[in-house]
């Protein structure tokens, strides 16, 4: 890694936030794997707790069987050089919270109140101490709205979905463009318009249009802003 920082002991808080595939975790892992920093995949513990709703047989109307489930509910992030495996009770669950309906289901459960207030105060214990990478839907506007770097990214839906399709099928999982697609477009609906943490860009996090960007430029975009603050 090519000497970029001020030093070795930064320690900010970096959010990206934006829509479903739009870029944002593959760029904070790869960012957080050069900075030395941890990553922090917010949406996976949604879905933990959509998963997990769903193997109780909880119904998403019933609110104190929710905030039952969230008592004991324990959510790990365990780093591994392969990438980071999200523990679910003790469980790895890192391939169950990415099958289909769970996207929909973690969805649905993030806009139960009670699930957010325990989430979020899980994310801020995390990254209290910096040196986090975090991505989700509202940590430049929520979770940590001080953040020392927010980033927004965002992307044209074909794009998106066109993504989407070859990660699945990387992961040997056929899937059909239209119907990814369509699902993004709920999912986008559904969490830019809900009451709760909505969908948004902070008024001070910098847009970054991921359309027709490789990863490697994406992430260049991103390390040279933080390069240049941390020069200033
Ligand atoms: O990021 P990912 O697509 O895995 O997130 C799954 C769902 O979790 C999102 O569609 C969104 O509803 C919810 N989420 C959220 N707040 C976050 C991260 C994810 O509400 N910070």
């Amino acid at each position: 890694m090519d000497k970029v920082y001020k030093d070795s002991q930064t320690h900010y808080i970096i959010a990206i936030d934006g829509p479903a595939a739009s870029g944002k975790s593959t760029t904070a892992r790869f960012l957080a794997e050069e900075m030395k920093y941890v990553y922090i995949d917010t949406g996976a513990m949604y879905r933990a707790c959509g998963l997990l709703s769903k193997q109780l047989g909880i119904s998403l109307n019933d609110i104190p069987a929710i905030g039952k489930m969230l008592e004991t509910i324990e959510i790990e992030i365990v780093y591994s050089v392969n990438g980071n495996r999200i523990m679910l009770n003790r469980i790895d669950v890192t391939e169950a919270i990415r099958e289909k309906d769970i996207s929909r289901l973690a969805s649905d459960i993030s806009q139960i109140g009670i699930v957010r207030d325990k989430m979020v105060d899980l994310q801020r214990a995390m990254g209290k101490d910096g040196g986090v990478v975090m991505d989700g839907r509202d940590i430049g506007t929520v979770v940590f709205p001080q953040a020392d770097f927010k980033f927004f990214m965002i992307a044209d839906v074909d794009t998106r979905a066109e993504r989407r399709v070859a990660e699945l099928k990387a992961k040997g999982i056929e899937a059909d463009f239209e119907e990814v697609k369509k699902d993004l477009i709920w999912r986008d609906k559904n969490d830019s318009t809900r009451a709760l943490a909505p969908l948004r860009k902070a008024d001070d996090a910098i847009e970054i249009d991921t359309t027709g960007l490789t990863i490697e430029e994406q992430v260049n975009k991103i390390r040279e802003i933080i390069k240049n603050k941390s020069y200033a």
